[in-house]
């Protein structure tokens, strides 16, 4: 995402580099290439020129400084500001009700109910809540369902009145239910119109008014660029939303409606959704967003989903496996699927300062794992085990059981004989003996 963006600014910054100080004309000449780039990316006219007014004053009241370049500091001063833009700090849920209640509003389409599913596990899995979902999208028949697909793949109960068009009766009803059953956070995913209506509206503010929720969210598809911005407004006007939801930061988008949305409604931008996974939620950073608009990567969310996938009990368990030597297919192939539970590998990837760009282009497969999982899943378990039983007449029904050919399994084997060597190496004994010798 933002590419364009990012190289755009990357490319206007360029004017000053080589430039031994910050001038009146240098810095116009800058400021107007980011203003035209931001322009493009769909960002509202009056937020782009009210942004590179205030960089402007900046940078020239800094003409002091030598100790940065002027390229650098320029840099900074415009990712400083686009923070600032985008809301400065981070706002979080405020769950206080007994259930504490989140309610759902955007248009058809928006991914309101993909992400009270992403919500609802991020609660489970962060905050150990017990949510419950609620289907209170009545009108598309097979809405209902949508939701409880979701709710199935991350276990987390739906309540649905099938039967009934009254919205209000349904989220009272869930709300007795979640008391009743100790849920502490009910996830209300209500209907959506292709366009703003009336007759919806009317509906969600009776649906809020009812049910008095802590939080109300505005989810937005954010490759709608300027009409993100114009369906904002009029959801605001009418709901009062507490924040804004960001959805498929992961695809073409221009980036525009990220920027100005916070401005134009003055309502922090609380999440964004960068996938169709359950996983692919972010709680928003603006200062990291502007990371990322700069093409300067964002490590920090990076690590830290990582770091959720990561358990550390399994951790020391493969060590002690890899210390006697013992790591196996089975753990090979768990390594894999927590790779994939992280996402789509591009968009990891991407997260890499430097890399974003590098790999702009490339096609990078995430069905890349799929032959090895097929193959290890075609082994039987006394083979995944003990991988030394792997003989050619073995290595051929894998092949044929895989759909691969022996020549892969063959590499696989290989190569996840050389991993084994070189993980005993780096976590055993050997290493430390190889250090006292060099000591000594
Ligand atoms: P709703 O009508 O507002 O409930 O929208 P849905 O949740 O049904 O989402 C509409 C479509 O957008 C579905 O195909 C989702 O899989 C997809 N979607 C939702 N969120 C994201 C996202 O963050 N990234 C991508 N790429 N697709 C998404």
């Amino acid at each position: 995402m933002f590419e364009n963006l990012s190289e755009r600014l990357e490319r206007s910054f360029k004017i000053l580099k080589g430039e031994g100080k910050i001038t009146e004309i240098n810095v116009a000449e800058t400021l107007k290439d980011v203003r035209r780039a931001l322009l493009d990316a769909d960002v509202n006219y009056k937020v782009a020129k009210t942004f590179t007014d205030k960089v402007k004053q900046k940078a020239l009241g800094m003409n002091v400084l030598t100790a940065v370049k002027p390229g650098q500091m320029m840099v900074k001063l415009v990712h400083d500001e686009l923070a600032e833009l985008m809301g400065g700090e981070s706002v979080g849920l405020k769950l206080e009700g007994r259930p504490a209640i989140i309610l759902m509003s955007g248009l058809q389409g928006s991914g309101k109910t993909t992400f009270s599913g992403k919500l609802a596990n991020m609660l489970k899995k962060k905050q150990h809540k017990n949510p419950l979902l609620v289907a209170c999208d009545v009108y598309r028949p097979a809405a209902i369902e949508q939701l409880k697909v979701v709710g199935g793949q991350i276990e987390i109960p739906v309540y649905s009145e099938p039967e009934s068009k009254n919205v209000i009766g349904i989220a009272q009803n869930a709300i007795k239910e979640a008391k009743a059953k100790g849920n502490d956070v009910v996830i209300i995913d209500t209907a959506g119109r292709l366009a703003v209506d009336e007759e919806m509206m009317n509906e969600i503010e009776a649906l809020k008014n009812a049910v008095n929720p802590d939080e109300t969210l505005f989810v937005v598809d954010s490759m709608t660029g300027q009409d993100a911005v114009n369906t904002a407004k009029e959801f605001n006007d009418r709901l009062d939303f507490d924040g804004v939801v960001l959805t498929k930061l992961d695809g073409d988008t221009r980036g525009g409606a990220a920027i100005s949305i916070r401005t134009v409604v003055t309502k922090p931008i609380k999440f964004v959704g960068t996938g169709e996974k359950m996983e692919a939620i972010d709680v928003f950073h603006p200062s990291r967003m502007a990371d990322r608009i700069l093409g300067m990567g964002d490590i920090v969310s990076l690590v830290e989903r990582a770091q959720e996938q990561f358990d550390e009990e399994e951790a020391k368990r493969l060590q002690k496996k890899i210390q006697k030597n013992k790591f196996d297919f089975n753990d090979f192939l768990g390594q894999i699927q927590q790779i994939k539970k992280m996402g789509n590998i591009k968009d990891l990837a991407s997260m890499i300062p430097g890399v974003g760009k590098a790999i702009k282009d490339v096609d990078i497969d995430d069905n890349a794992f799929k032959g090895i999982e097929a193959i290890i899943l075609s082994m039987t378990p006394k083979e995944r085990t003990n991988p030394e039983i792997l003989n050619t007449s073995r290595r051929q029904r894998i092949a044929k059981g895989s759909g691969t050919t022996v020549q892969d399994v063959n590499r696989l084997i290989k190569q996840f004989d050389q991993t084994r060597k070189m993980m005993k190496m780096v976590t055993g004994s050997r290493m430390s003996q190889m250090m006292g010798a060099m000591k000594g």
